[in-house]
């Protein structure tokens, strides 16, 4: 296996599974049954011949996605190397409250972000508690800028749509010696974006996409409209991306507690599978 691994330590939307609140029948068998349970959206970059690992969004569940990799790897006590956050919302971001002395009291992590992200850490309460007490140093980074983690490892931050009510959004690039990954965990619609999917998804080997809502029934089951709904929904996506599924592995992730692929059981699930396409799910390793 490849020295630099992405592993996957969350694939729910913002508020995990079970949501708070619900007792849908997604998240009634979560609250009953731990191992139904899903995290915010979140990914690992490991290396295990350096031994060290990156964390691609600070979610509500750090706590047990930092375990997690901890555990898996034997790296007992080991914080992640860097920080990488796609933006302000409440799955992606709040897990750096762990990083203060209130808990880890972490020393100097870089926390590469863009520029009205940044802004937020440094200058609003409690954020900016945790950048003057050092223990998270806010890093600029700009669109499609290319950062190298390592010899072995690249990061590129590409700008995509989204509510951009406090910070910009990012996808990243993730690129390692033989395979490059594409994370775009939100996405307002694939047609507003100044990229064509398609044309990016070619490019890269591995893809993990915006899977919150599975089709636009499920929205409408909600009683909601899709029009108002600031995601693509994973049908469409399917029907964009079908020819690439036998060279791009396109993995869908950031599933609402609504969505039927959260039970395996589900018809949903087998229709996903069979048209070539993958549904994430936490523990996966990704070589790169
Ligand atoms: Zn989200
Ligand atoms: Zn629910
Ligand atoms: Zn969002």
């Amino acid at each position: 296996m490849s020295s630099v691994i992405v592993t996957i330590v969350g694939t729910a939307q913002d508020a995990g599974v079970p949501h708070p609140n619900c007792f849908c029948g997604h998240c009634k068998t979560a609250m009953e049954l731990p191992e139904r349970r899903r995290f915010a959206s979140s990914l690992a970059v490991v290396e295990t011949n350096t031994k060290q690992w990156h964390l691609i969004d600070a979610t509500p569940d750090l706590r047990e996605q930092l375990a997690m990799i901890q555990l898996k790897y034997g790296w007992f006590g080991q914080l992640m190397e860097s920080i990488w956050l796609t933006h302000a919302h409440i799955g992606h971001y709040p897990g750096l409250m762990f990083l203060g002395r209130e808990a880890i009291g972490a020393k100097g992590i870089p926390v590469f972000c863009g520029e009205k992200m940044k802004h937020m850490l440094e200058n609003d309460a409690p954020w900016k508690q945790l950048v003057a007490l050092n223990n998270i140093r806010p890093q600029l980074v700009q669109q499609e800028q290319v950062i190298e983690l390592s010899k072995q490892v690249r990061i590129t931050p590409v700008e995509v749509p989204h509510r951009n009510e406090f910070s910009e959004t990012f996808g990243f690039w993730v690129e390692g010696p033989s395979r490059k990954l594409l994370y775009i965990p939100d996405i307002d619609r694939w047609e507003d974006w100044a990229y064509d999917i398609h044309d990016m998804a070619k490019e890269a080997d591995i893809c993990l996409l915006d899977g919150t809502f599975h089709s636009i029934e499920e929205i409408e089951k909600m009683g909601r409209n899709y029009k108002e709904i600031p995601h693509p929904v994973i049908t469409e996506t399917m029907d964009r991306l079908q020819d690439l599924v036998d060279k791009t592995a396109v993995y869908f992730t950031h599933f609402n507690h609504t969505n039927p692929v959260l039970d395996e059981t589900d018809p949903f699930v087998k229709h996903v599978l069979e048209r070539g396409f993958h549904l994430a799910v936490e523990g996966l390793e990704l070589p790169l």
